[in-house]
């Protein structure tokens, strides 16, 4: 097998399989190639022909109209295998050929010259071969000729593969490579279906993290490693045509008709591991996402946004394999429209608005101050809540205008209570991202001053999370927001991530124990034992415990019997905006 005698690796079989596509351009030169040759030699038929471990295709001729043949019935074998110019003058000369089909039956070839078609990597790829129905001598100045020809055209075919269609770390067909072939997959006669595979083997933080530690030599071996492995573990028989899109994501291109799809290479990607270093291995999460697309209706660009958007869909739900779902997909493509028009609004300043919920003391029954949530009137959906919009934004550049938007008019609405004589502090939510910002807490107190008012009346409302513990910048932010006055306040305590011995490092002044804890108070035991823990626990460390989500009395009054402080929930009163909650103050 061709594989043996060139010690086969994956940039060879890479480079065959492009080669082995047609491609007009690249063609049509070859074309001229053998033109040249057939001129310069006196020899009327020539061809280039590519050949693989089962068949040769011939990619260009000169009065020679065979297209494909077996390896066993290929004449350029025996020159691949010589790795050298062949010459065979009269082939009924020649025990190889003397019976060959090709030699009494058409095209009736008498005389073969064969050069082999090496790469600059050194492995040999095809021919130029020149044939005759007339046996020839062929002379020492012919040979040369030929052999130089040869030269000329792997050297044209190296060019045309490395131009922008190959991937140099790992010898892959690149991105572009990939747009190509979906293009010329519509050419494809008759129709066909193809599936795009997205394989996301690993994070290209990991591989920068191995360049950034071990050098660009680690992570390129790692990547090399890794497409040996995909070959290996992808091959059933047929070379799958692999290729890099991106550094740790590769892609797969398959007749819809192939054993191989999406879940069964998923399959068989299970339980691979990277070497990172030498005593260092990490377990790959591979995922697989794919479309079953035909190339007639759908453009190329799409497929591959498809595919993308299968594998994401992997991502999102942590499974290995995803099939593309326009369902799915078009809930992600929504929220995406959404995050742009959330932009929109905030840079327009319309759509959102906030409204006020007033937080009431166990101990003398009196509002003690007003939180004010975020809310988003969209043009077409209608009002959307902050939870599907604000989970979005967070992570981009969105989210601290948000929170400067919100700041911007709670501080505007208490100078206008301030004017009417209403001296209730607004909390807001922010982000631990926000907290981070340098010059965070200034800020906030310089618009507060000027608007003469002071910090005091502004109450910064966070969900305490891992990140808050890992980042000085957040815990630096929280110092300064102490330090300026501001009151801080734990959002949603007991409702996921709580670590009580790190929660001192924060100095916090009010924590708000999570509706999922209090709405179960009446209902359940257990959570009655571990409500009246936790506010004994809270109060011992000198907290003010606020207990959110309080709908009726019962639990009210229960809180009030536990030593809870505040409360806020729909059984005092429901979010309102400015002019409703004048109202119900006044009540
Ligand atoms: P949160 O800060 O814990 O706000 C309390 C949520 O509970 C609010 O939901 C409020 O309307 C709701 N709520 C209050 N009392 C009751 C009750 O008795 N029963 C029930 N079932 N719900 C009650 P909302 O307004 O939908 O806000 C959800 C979350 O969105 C907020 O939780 C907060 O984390 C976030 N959020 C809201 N506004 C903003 C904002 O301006 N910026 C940021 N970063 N996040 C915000
Ligand atoms: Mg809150
Ligand atoms: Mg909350």
């Amino acid at each position: 097998m061709l594989s043996q005698l060139n010690q086969s690796h994956s940039k060879r079989r890479a480079a065959l399989e492009m080669l082995k596509k047609n491609d007009r351009c690249r063609d049509e030169i070859l074309s001229q190639f053998t033109l040249l040759t057939s001129q310069l030699l006196g020899i009327p038929s020539c061809f280039v022909s590519i050949l693989d471990d089962e068949r040769q295709y011939i990619k260009a001729a000169q009065a020679f109209t065979l297209v494909e043949t077996s390896i066993q019935e290929a004449f350029c074998r025996y020159t691949v295998q010589c790795e050298q110019l062949l010459v065979c003058p009269d082939t009924w000369h020649d025990p190889r050929f003397d019976q060959h089909p090709l030699t009494r039956g058409a095209p009736f070839i008498r005389f073969y010259a064969g050069a082999p078609l090496i790469s600059g990597e050194d492995y040999v790829i095809g021919t130029l071969c020149v044939t005759d129905t007339q046996p020839h001598a062929f002379t020492v100045e012919q040979q040369a000729t030929l052999t130089t020809l040869a030269r000329l055209t792997a050297a044209f075919l190296d060019a045309w593969y490395a131009n922008g269609y190959v991937d140099t770390i790992t010898g892959l067909p690149n991105r572009q490579r990939l747009l190509r072939d979906l293009e010329l997959s519509s050419d494809a006669l008759p129709p066909q279906q193809w599936r795009l595979l997205m394989i996301d083997c690993i994070d290209t933080q990991h591989i920068f993290e191995v360049a950034r530690s071990l050098g660009m030599a680690a992570s390129e071996r790692l990547l090399r490693e890794l497409t040996q492995v995909l070959h290996q573990r992808l091959n059933s028989g047929k070379a799958p045509m692999l290729y890099m899109i991106n550094h740790g994501r590769f892609a797969l291109l398959l007749h819809s008709d192939d054993e191989l799809d999406g879940k069964l290479c998923s399959d068989r990607l299970r339980g691979i591991n990277a070497r990172l270093s030498d005593t260092i291995t990490i377990d790959l999460h591979i995922r697989v996402g794919e479309v079953l697309f035909s190339p007639q209706t759908l453009a190329p660009l799409e497929a591959i946004r498809r595919a993308l958007s299968a594998l994401h869909e992997a991502f999102v739900l942590q499974s290995p394999f995803q099939l593309f779902d326009s369902e799915s997909d078009h809930k992600r493509n929504q929220e995406f429209q959404r995050l742009n028009d959330l932009a929109r609004a905030v840079r327009g300043r319309y759509g959102l608005y906030l409204v006020y919920q007033p937080k009431v003391c166990l101990h003398t029954g009196k509002t003690v101050g007003l939180e004010a949530l975020l809310r988003w009137n969209h043009p077409v959906e209608g009002e959307i809540p902050p939870g599907r919009f604000i989970p979005l934004a967070a992570g981009t550049s969105l989210m601290a205008e948000l929170t400067d938007w919100v700041l911007d008019r709670a501080i505007k609405q208490l100078q206008r209570w301030a004017a009417k004589g209403i001296h209730l502090p607004v909390s807001v939510n922010v982000s631990v991202s926000d907290i981070c910002r340098p010059g965070f807490a200034d800020r906030q107190e310089s618009r507060l001053l000027r608007c003469g008012l002071t910090p005091e009346y502004l109450g910064i409302e966070c969900l305490e999370t891992e990140e808050i513990h890992a980042s000085p910048d957040a815990l630096y932010g929280f110092d300064m927001l102490k330090l300026r006055g501001f009151k801080i306040s734990l959002d949603d305590f007991g409702s996921g991530y709580s670590n009580i011995s790190y929660l001192r490092r924060i100095p916090i002044d009010v924590i708000k124990l999570d509706r999922s804890l209090i709405s179960r108070l009446q209902h359940d035991t257990a959570s009655g034992i571990i409500v009246r823990n936790v506010i004994s626990m809270l109060k011992d460390l000198d907290y003010v415990v606020l207990a959110e989500g309080v709908e009726d009395k019962a639990t009210y009054d229960r809180l009030q019997e536990l030593g809870c402080d505040e409360v806020q929930g729909f059984y005092c009163a429901a979010p309102l905006k400015a002019a409703a909650l004048e109202r119900w103050l006044r009540q």
